[in-house]
């Protein structure tokens, strides 16, 4: 049976700054798409939030970039919208970047990530949502866990992944696409992974199908300008030729370094966090949390917590500490990003313009 997996995300709206969304809001949008599913030919729905942004989970069968699917998402996130507004809460609506939908939501702000495929007897995928960073901070635990055999011994005892993978890199300032193998590549996609603020990964796939998908479209369709830091969401399917759930989580064990937190303008490390955790209110830590579901007939069996468990924990205070370090170093680059990738960069290029009028 072939079934579509579609997760579309947006920031319609948060309590108190960019937190998290209302009660009312996450309410209003999972019962308009949970009402109107059925009429839209959607087999099952999951609603969750990381931070201030709300992901739509769904399956079907009317395959990828679908008008029905798109528009539910999009009309599910106006409903909430107009609660947002309503309620005064800081961003209402602020993803929802057209008036009107015209078919599909690429390039109209709310992310998609979505792919369909045979769904296998056993079908288990995970949802990866992130908050206060870019697509580009997936790049370094993906690299690890479909490239390095250090971090991930699936790539040498599961002959699937042994025999290489497909990774799709996009390069957001002019929105091409390159597929990139490995293991033959490997230190090409390393040099593109190495800036995650122009190439990101998009998708991955081997010869038993596709693997990951993650949300890239509105860099893609807004390229040319600098739209980097767009809180991503990934699609990844599990087990047998694919990675093991515990591989996939794993590899954000590192916590490492990523744009984005507070005004979107520093490096700081990536949290692993519970589903529904609000962004935090220390600096904006970047957070991460995945879902791990079973699928069967298209029907989402039951889902878990990934980074539920005590050991997380462990891993939540090294997040906290490394953003301690860097927060140590002040406004001084690395702890700020550059210039071109500063979300509020019109007081930096202010004051600039002010020290150049004193150059002599
Ligand atoms: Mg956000």
């Amino acid at each position: 049976m072939k079934i579509t997996i579609s997760a579309i995300k947006a920031d319609i709206g948060s309590i108190g700054g960019h937190t998290r969304p209302s009660k009312e809001v996450f309410d209003k949008v999972r019962e308009y798409v949970e009402d109107k599913g059925k009429e839209n030919g959607v087999i099952d729905t999951y609603l969750g939030y990381t931070g201030d942004d709300i992901h739509i989970l769904m399956s079907h069968t009317k395959g990828v970039g679908n008008k029905d699917i798109h528009g539910l998402a999009w009309n599910a996130f106006k409903e909430g919208a107009d609660i947002a507004k309503q309620q005064g809460l800081y961003g209402a609506g602020q993803d929802l970047l057209k008036d009107s939908f015209s078919g599909n939501v690429k390039g109209m702000g709310p992310g998609v990530a979505e792919m369909e495929f045979e769904e296998r007897p056993n079908e288990a995928f995970a949802l990866f949502t992130m908050d206060k960073t870019e697509p580009g901070a997936f790049n370094y635990p993906f690299y690890r866990l479909f490239c390095e055999p250090s971090a991930n011994t699936g790539l040498i005892l599961n002959p699937s992944l042994s025999s290489g993978v497909v990774l799709t890199v996009m390069d957001v300032m002019i929105g091409k696409k390159a597929e990139l193998h490995i293991p033959q590549d490997n230190f090409v996609i390393a040099a593109a992974l190495m800036y995650p603020g122009r190439y990101v990964i998009e998708g991955v796939k081997n010869t038993e199908g596709p693997i990951l998908s993650s949300t890239t479209d509105r860099l893609h369709n807004l390229a040319g300008t600098y739209v980097g830091k767009d809180d991503p969401a990934a699609i990844m399917r599990l087990q047998k030729g694919f990675p093991a759930t515990e591989e996939a989580c794993s590899v954000f064990k590192t916590v490492h370094y990523v744009a984005g937190d507070t005004r979107g303008s520093h490096h700081a490390p990536l949290m692993p966090v519970k589903v529904m955790t609000p962004a935090t209110s220390n600096f904006c830590i970047p957070i991460v949390s995945a879902v791990l579901f079973s699928m069967k007939n298209g029907k989402f069996t039951a889902h878990t917590d990934a980074f539920d468990t005590p050991d997380w924990d462990y891993f939540r205070t090294k997040a906290v500490k490394k953003m301690e370090y860097m927060r140590e170093q002040g406004f001084v680059h690395p702890a700020t990003l550059i210039p071109e990738e500063l979300e509020y960069n019109k007081g930096y290029e202010a004051m600039m313009a002010e020290v150049s009028k004193r150059f002599s």
